[in-house]
């Protein structure tokens, strides 16, 4: 399975904005952008004052929409061919299938510190949806769709220290029993109720050049 291997801190610091890569040290002092909150490398703290084109403004908003959800450029394409395809607005529709994705929702449920900690549970058969076993991060939610963990993987080491994660809000578009370790989408999330900070315009935008 792909994955972008760069030093996760690095990504924030080149987009500006903390994409929370890291779990529970991203709430931390110890969150690099906070020490030092310019891009990295020799000229980034001159990076600031460079004049920054249209074209550039587009393709940092890409990229960082792309390393908050941690996909790559494929799977990406393939998501806003998908939002191009169904009705209403690009840009939402983009976000939405991102927000709906496997590893994504189980973020949400607060139920992996990380994105890539959600995949990692997802890619080792953890969780079932409907009943079922998916191990496919990518996979696409729909409305009523029922996310459990495998009886077997209760106590799974891995799955009790992710539980004991950082304790974010669920969004309203999600319910999540602690009990029963159960989670359920219960509508498609809207704009408003998506808090990744992009300008999801400017990358349509981008890909209509
Ligand atoms: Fe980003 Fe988290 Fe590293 Fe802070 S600690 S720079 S939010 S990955």
């Amino acid at each position: 399975m792909a994955v972008n291997h760069d030093p996760k801190c690095r990504q924030c610091r080149r987009e500006g904005v903390k994409l929370f890569l890291k779990g529970s040290r991203c709430y931390t002092k110890k969150c690099a952008i906070e020490r030092r909150p310019y891009a990295p490398g020799m000229h980034g703290q001159s990076d600031a004052r460079r004049k920054v084109t249209e074209y550039a403004t587009q393709l940092r908003e890409k990229q960082k929409m792309k390393r908050y959800y941690r996909v790559l450029e494929k799977p990406f394409r393939n998501s806003l061919t998908e939002a191009i395809r169904r009705k209403g607005v690009t840009g939402e529709n983009l976000l939405q299938l991102l927000e709906l994705r496997f590893d994504s929702v189980l973020y949400r449920l607060n139920v992996a510190a990380s994105r890539a900690q959600s995949r990692q549970l997802v890619s080792h058969r953890h969780f079932l949806i409907n009943g079922k076993r998916v191990n496919i991060p990518s996979y696409i939610l729909k409305v009523g769709d029922v996310i459990e963990i495998h009886e077997g993987s209760r106590k799974h080491p891995q799955i009790l220290d992710s539980l004991r994660g950082v304790g974010r809000r669920t969004p309203e578009w999600l319910s999540f029993d602690a009990a029963t370790l159960t989670g359920k989408v219960l509508a498609i999330p809207t704009r408003d109720q998506i808090d990744t900070p992009v300008e999801e315009q400017l990358i349509v935008e981008f890909y209509s050049r």
